[in-house]
């Protein structure tokens, strides 16, 4: 993908401050941190969105995200971390080239998601959403 900056990124046509590096994913720290220390995580080939991304490639980019998640926990004495993921426009995506964020938390970093837990007036409405869901899933 010649236009996307991550897919430049990987090529080198744009400086990342790196962390880490395989065959197949790469690390690197946000420019735009909600708390500093903020990472992302990227497969090195152009995929999105996420529902696209073959399974074995996902697992492997889940185990750097793990593994930037302890290098915060241990090198930045970070007390809890947050993985995000944006996924669409309605996800708040900006960069569509799929990544995942990895947020080191502090006891009083400032940061707070606005995170709006709703109720469900009846059960039955519950249970109809997930038996779409359900009913959705690959065999
Ligand atoms: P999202 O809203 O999930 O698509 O997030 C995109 C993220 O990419 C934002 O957190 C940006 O700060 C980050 N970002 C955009 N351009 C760069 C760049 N050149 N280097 C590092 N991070 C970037
Ligand atoms: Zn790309």
């Amino acid at each position: 993908m010649s236009n996307c900056i991550f897919c430049k990124i990987v090529r080198g046509e744009l400086p990342c401050e790196k962390l880490y590096e395989d065959d197949s994913v790469l690390a690197f720290m946000d420019i735009g941190p909600i708390v500093k220390g903020h990472a992302l995580v990227i497969p090195k080939a152009h995929h999105d969105p996420l529902t696209d991304v073959p399974t074995e490639l996902l697992g492997k980019i889940m185990t750097v995200v793990q593994r930037i998640a302890r290098a915060q926990r241990d090198g930045l004495g970070a007390d809890g971390v947050n993985i995000h993921q944006a996924n669409g426009k309605a996800a708040g995506q900006e960069v569509w080239h799929t990544h995942f964020h990895v947020i080191p938390r502090f006891a009083n970093d400032g940061h707070s998601w606005n995170w709006r837990a709703q109720k469900y007036e009846q059960r039955e409405e519950m249970q109809a959403l997930a038996g779409k869901i359900r009913g959705a899933l690959p065999s």
